[in-house]
């Protein structure tokens, strides 16, 4: 009766859209009771817009969105296409850069019509001693208190402006963070981005928990740290700064709709991006194991 549970099993889950990599992934499932759940493009859509842009003074906000748009145009991540789009709106076509360069977690850096320019978390700006003036400064807070997404940009050594973009919640996700309870899991909100963005889109989704500004390279410590604590966890991730994460976790659900980093370190794929099928994958497991058992 064993293969045929499983294509059962299987079958039905392709037709839920969940693709399951091999049979030892059903046991698995049953003893998950943490799930850690990254927000960007997991919980949100992922996809950014660029809201407002403010400017230090006397800077000029079309030579801001440029140089930043120009760089962002090289980036892939879901702010610097907001940012690119952003700016391309507002400015027209943008300039190449003559250097770049991707700093996950951070934002991006590289030269733009001979200028030394960067986009990104503040963090970034620090690790050059560059620090936001008081009005850029408060821009930020008003924008994080939102639960927007504040990115600073700087060039020639100064802070000159802080663009704030924001990223909706899927409307799905408030329902699988309750079906995913109901199973009996604990959910946690993980985040490079920011407490307050993190938490705003943690109460609108009904999670209490969160642990934000997590490095890419770290959130595979937060499941290490979790599974020392003697969970077992089930994680979701979409991006290449889950994958480490996805393969760590006792369970490693990832975006269909992400990167091929994260739906090779997972056991399990959700193909439509619809977090309501980690809730519908984990159950059907369970049901599948219990028709084998
Ligand atoms: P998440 O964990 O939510 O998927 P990331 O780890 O990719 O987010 O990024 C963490 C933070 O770093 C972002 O919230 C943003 O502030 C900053 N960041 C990363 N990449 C970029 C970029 N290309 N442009 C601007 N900011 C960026
Ligand atoms: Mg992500």
């Amino acid at each position: 009766a064993t293969p045929t549970a499983l294509m059962v099993g299987t079958g039905r889950g392709a037709q839920l859209g969940i693709l399951i990599k091999g049979p030892e992934v059903l046991e698995t499932t049953r003893e998950v009771d943490t799930i850690v759940l990254d927000k960007t493009g997991t919980v949100t859509t992922g996809r950014m817009t660029l809201l407002a842009v403010h400017t230090a003074e006397s800077v000029d906000e079309a030579e801001a969105l440029r140089l930043a748009g120009a760089l962002e145009h090289a980036s892939e991540h879901p702010i610097a296409r907001a940012v690119a789009a952003g700016a391309e709106a507002k400015v027209g076509t943008l300039p190449v850069p003559e250097d770049f360069a991707n700093l996950a977690g951070l934002g991006v850096q590289g030269i733009v019509e001979g200028h030394a320019v960067l986009v990104g978390r503040e963090k970034l700006l620090r690790e050059w001693e560059i620090h936001l003036p008081a009005d850029l400064a408060r821009a930020r807070e008003e924008a994080e208190a939102a639960g927007r997404t504040a990115i600073a940009v700087a060039w020639d050594g100064e802070a000159r402006a802080v663009l704030e973009v924001a990223d909706a919640v899927k409307d799905t996700s408030r329902e699988a963070v309750e079906r995913l309870r109901a199973l009996g899991l604990t959910p946690i909100l993980l985040t490079g981005d920011n407490k307050a963005v993190a938490q705003a889109v943690a109460a609108e989704v009904g999670i209490d928990q969160v642990i934000a500004e997590v490095m890419p390279e770290d959130k595979v410590d937060v499941v290490k740290r979790l599974q020392a604590e003697g969970r077992r966890v089930a994680m979701v991730g979409d991006g290449v700064n889950d994958a480490a994460a996805l393969a760590q976790a006792d369970l490693g659900l990832a975006m269909g709709t992400g990167t091929d980093a994260a739906i090779e370190a997972g056991d399990l794929t959700l193909v439509r991006g619809d977090l309501r099928a980690a809730a519908d994958a984990i159950r059907l497991s369970r049901r599948t194991l219990a028709t084998i058992k």
